[in-house]
C-alpha cells in the first residue's frame, strides 16, 4: 500500500513536470529547450531514486513495522517488537507516527491484559461450574452420588447394555429398623450411621462401579462388568462386613445394624424365558427391589437375587409400586434407544 502511494507521487510528479514542459516548450528558444530538457531528464531520474529513498526514510519503515504489529494483533500474537518513542517534551512537535506507535503498544497492552482477565475468568467459571456438577450429583451427608446421578447411571448402564451386552448388576441396601435407631440414639447420631455406613459401601466397590444413596437409608449399587456368581459372592462379602461393623456414635457408644439386600444381575447370556428380558431401567430397578421386599418380608438381615425368587412370588409382585421409588423430577434415566443387539431367547 505505502508503495503504491509512492509510486503514485511520483507519477503524478513526472506527469505535471512534462505537462509543463508541453504549456512552456512553444515560449521557449532551442537552446532553452535543451536545457530545460535536460533538467527534466534529471528530474526524472531524481523521482525515480530520491523519492523512494526519502519515503522509505520517512515513513514507510515505521508503516510497514506498524502494519505487523497489528497483523500480530489480528492473530493474537503480541510479541512483535515494537519500539515506542517516550513522549514528546511539545506534543505539536511530534512525529505522527512516533504517536502513533504508542497507541498501539498502549491498545496491545490493554487487549493482551483484558484477554488475560478473560482467561482467568472462564477459568474461575470452568472451576465453579464443575463444582457445582459436583454437587448436583452428590448427597450431601454421605458424600456418595445422589438419586439423581443414579437414576442417570442406571439408564446408561442399560443402554451400554443393549449395545454391547456388558453385564452389570443393580443392588439396593435398605437398612433395617433405621427408624429405632433415630429413635432410640436421636436423628443426629442416625445420621453418624448412615454416614459411617456409606464410607463402607465406597470402600468396597470399584471406581467404574456407583454407590449412591437413593433414600433415607436406602443405598443402591451398580457394578459394572461382573458375572452373577462374582456379584452373590462381593454382595455376601459385603453384608458380613455391613452387619459385623462397629458404628461409633460419639466416644462411647458403638451399635451394629442389620441391612436387607436385593439385587439383579443382567448378564452377558441371554435370560430364559424371553419375557424375562429387563425392558428399561425401570423394570431393573423393580427386579431388585422385588428381591428386597423378599427380604424384609422374610426376617431381614439377608441378601436375595431376582432370579432365586419363587417365580410364584415374582408374579405376586409383578403389579405392586416399587419401594425404591421414582428418579427425581427432570432425571428420568435414558430410554432404551436401541434395539437389544442380542437375540432374545
Ligand atoms: P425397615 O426395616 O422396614 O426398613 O424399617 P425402617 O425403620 O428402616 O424403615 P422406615 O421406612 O420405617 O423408616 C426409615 C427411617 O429412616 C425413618 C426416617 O426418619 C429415617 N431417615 C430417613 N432419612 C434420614 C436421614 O437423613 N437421617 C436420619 N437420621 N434418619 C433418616
Ligand atoms: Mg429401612
Ligand atoms: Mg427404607
Amino acid at each position: 500500500m505505502q508503495i503504491k502511494l509512492g509510486t503514485r507521487l511520483i507519477l503524478a510528479n513526472t506527469i505535471i513536470m512534462f505537462i509543463s514542459l508541453g504549456v512552456f516548450a512553444p515560449l521557449l528558444t532551442d537552446t532553452d529547450f535543451h536545457r530545460l530538457l535536460l533538467f527534466a531528464l534529471l528530474y526524472v531520474v531524481a523521482n525515480l531514486v530520491l523519492i523512494p529513498a526519502a519515503l522509505h526514510w520517512i515513513c514507510l519503515a515505521d508503516l510497514r513495522t506498524i502494519q505487523n504489529v497489528i497483523g500480530g494483533i489480528k492473530r493474537g500474537d503480541y510479541d512483535i517488537e515494537l519500539e515506542a518513542a517516550p513522549e514528546p517534551h511539545d506534543p505539536e512537535d511530534e512525529y505522527e507516527l512516533n504517536r502513533l506507535k504508542r497507541e498501539i503498544v498502549w491498545i496491545r497492552r490493554a487487549i493482551g491484559m483484558r484477554e488475560e482477565d478473560i482467561r482467568h475468568q472462564t477459568r474461575q467459571i470452568q472451576t465453579l461450574n464443575e463444582a457445582l456438577r459436583i454437587e448436583a450429583i452428590t448427597d450431601k451427608l454421605t458424600g456418595l452420588h445422589n438419586a439423581r446421578f443414579f437414576w442417570e447411571r442406571i439408564g446408561d448402564c442399560f443402554n451400554d447394555h443393549l449395545r454391547t451386552g456388558e453385564p452389570f448388576a443393580f443392588v439396593i441396601l435398605d437398612i433395617d429398623f433405621f427408624k429405632r435407631v433415630n429413635d432410640t440414639y436421636g436423628h443426629l447420631n442416625g445420621d453418624r450411621v448412615l454416614e459411617q455406613f456409606a464410607l463402607t459401601l465406597r470402600e468396597n466397590t470399584r471406581k467404574t462401579d456407583v454407590a449412591a444413596r437413593i433414600g433415607g437409608e436406602e443405598f443402591a449399587l451398580i457394578l459394572r462388568h461382573i458375572s452373577p456368581r462374582d456379584t452373590q459372592n462381593n454382595l455376601r462379602r459385603l453384608h458380613v462386613r455391613l452387619r459385623e461393623q462397629d458404628l461409633h456414635l460419639g466416644a462411647e457408644t458403638t451399635i451394629r445394624i442389620t441391612v436387607s439386600i436385593g439385587y439383579y444381575v443382567i448378564s452377558d447370556r441371554p435370560p430364559a424365558p424371553a419375557d424375562e428380558t429387563p425392558r428399561s431401567p425401570h423394570d431393573i430397578v423393580k427386579r431388585a427391589d422385588d428381591a428386597l421386599y423378599w427380604v424384609k418380608d422374610n426376617g431381614r438381615d439377608g441378601l436375595m437375587a431376582w432370579h432365586e425368587l419363587d417365580p410364584g412370588y415374582r408374579e405376586q409382585r409383578r403389579n405392586a409400586p416399587p419401594t425404591a421409588g421414582e428418579p427425581p423430577a427432570g432425571t428420568a434415566p435414558a430410554a432404551a434407544d436401541i434395539q437389544p443387539a442380542r437375540p432374545e431367547a
